[in-house]
């Protein structure tokens, strides 16, 4: 029997890729390697040059560890490069990966006719994500382009999965035991948007740009929205009726679900009717992840963001007048080319004006072929780090500010591990508590669920 080795790099949504992947091999008649695989797969990420780096340190130590095995790389790399990598004896793109890996493997066509369609709508698999919470991704691709980033290049345009797969598939893990289930996508936001034209933006006297970056682009490149978002919402009207909120509605009236939580949506996707959604359903985490990136609104314009500062400022205001501990999570990129120390200290107060729960900070370090990488005025490596550092104390604080609003109130967490006599969780407002096992009531807990314990 041939043997199977997945190595994963990235975001969650690479994770539920290699999780689906891997259960399509075992249905297919593989089987997961213990020590040496027969073959190696290496899910590549190429969202900044480190991460360029980590992969193909990666697809050196999946050599090592299988040395027999043939190396096969999927992941964002593949359509990011047109480079052929040292060490990699396949490049697998597309949709048909389990034929490819078949086709690869050189399979007894009895093994083959067991191989699933992966693009079957029925085909509900449940993935061994990690135990406690269990990452559905959604929706897949992006086309906003911000300038830092070769996503959009890598995974294409805007595809999301229809809602009965993903209501069946959410159904499934919470029977399987899950507590939290986290919707996740690349562009979350726009889910169920993809057959709107979002290219009418582009004014008619533009013509489409062929070349951005150095990349080819095969779809007419939306301008940014920058200053244009109340005419956003008009063009994400309609055209189909499956949007983030319906899905939503859904998913929280399902049986004995616990909560959801949503990875990240961009600002200008957070509707009237989300924020209602998450105050009145009870089941919704009262967390949004909402990339700021940056403070300055001549950087944000740099990078395409779809929002300055003053948008996402009254939209913030606009949530905590109905939601008022909501948790605000962020991502900060620090050291984009052009930021001076005045637009880097605009940030640092942005940050401490708006009291984000937690950061994510970020060193700029753009794939060579976005057209940030190329842009004047790089910032040298020794300030971005110590704009990183700065950012990445004053996230201690914050997030042991927000934690302590909470002293003294039952909350509800969902148990991601059970150590001796220790329980230890995340609230719905996405930070990490612990208790003492005997302080609680029910003494039958397992990884998974959901139980209030008193902060
Ligand atoms: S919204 Fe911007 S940062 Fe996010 S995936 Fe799309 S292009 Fe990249």
């Amino acid at each position: 029997m041939k043997t199977y080795k997945i190595y994963t790099l990235g975001c969650k949504v690479n994770q539920y890729d290699s999780g689906k992947l891997s259960a399509q091999l075992q249905a297919a008649g593989l089987v997961m390697a213990g020590k040496q695989a027969d073959l190696a797969i290496i899910n590549s990420c190429a969202v900044t040059k480190t991460a360029m780096i980590k992969s193909g340190r990666m697809i050196r130590s999946a050599k090592k560890e299988n040395p027999g095995a043939k190396i096969a790389l999927i992941g964002c790399w593949v359509r990011a490069s047109e480079t052929k990598l040292a060490g990699v004896d396949f490049v697998i793109g597309g949709k048909e990966i389990i034929k490819q890996i078949n086709r690869i493997m050189n399979y007894e066509s009895g093994i083959r006719n067991k191989i699933q369609n992966p693009n079957n709508k029925n085909n509900k698999i449940i993935i061994n994500s990690d135990k406690s919470r269990y990452f559905i991704k959604i929706q897949d691709g992006c086309e906003q382009f911000c300038s830092y980033c070769i996503i959009p290049y890598a995974r294409g345009g805007l595809k999301s999965r229809g809602e009965a797969e993903v209501i069946g598939e959410v159904e499934q893990a919470v029977k399987a035991g899950y507590g939290e289930i986290v919707l996740s996508g690349i562009h979350l936001g726009l889910y169920g948007k993809e057959s709107q034209l979002l290219y009418s933006v582009i004014p008619a006297s533009e013509p489409p740009r062929k070349m951005r970056g150095g990349l080819r682009i095969t779809r007419p490149y939306r301008t940014g929205t920058f200053g244009r978002e109340p005419a956003m919402t008009n063009y994400y009207n309609g055209a189909r009726d499956e949007n983030l909120a319906s899905l939503l509605k859904k998913l929280v009236k399902l049986k004995n679900l616990g909560r959801i939580r949503l990875s990240s949506i961009e600002i200008t996707e957070v509707s009237d009717e989300l924020i209602e959604l998450i105050k009145n359903s009870g089941k919704i985490c009262r967390q949004l992840h909402l990339p700021l990136q940056s403070g300055s609104d001549k950087i944000l314009k740099l990078m395409n963001r779809p929002y300055d500062m003053n948008y996402f400022k009254n939209k913030i205001k606009q949530i905590r007048r109905v939601l008022p501990d909501m948790a605000i999570t962020t991502d900060v990129i620090v050291g984009f080319p052009g930021e001076s120390e005045k637009d880097f200290r605009a940030t640092e107060k942005f940050i401490r004006q708006i009291k984000f729960s937690r950061l994510h900070v970020f060193p700029f370090s753009a794939q060579e072929k976005t057209s940030a990488a190329k842009m004047s005025g790089q910032v040298k490596e020794k300030i971005k780090k110590r704009r990183a550092d700065l950012l990445r104390k004053l996230n201690l604080k914050l997030m042991a500010d927000y934690k302590n609003k909470f002293k003294g109130r039952d909350l509800k967490i969902a148990v991601e591990q059970i150590k001796q006599n220790k329980v230890m969780g995340k609230t719905e407002y996405y930070f990490d508590v612990s208790a003492d096992k005997k302080s609680l009531k029910n003494k039958n807990i397992r990884v998974g669920q959901i139980i209030k314990i008193k902060i």
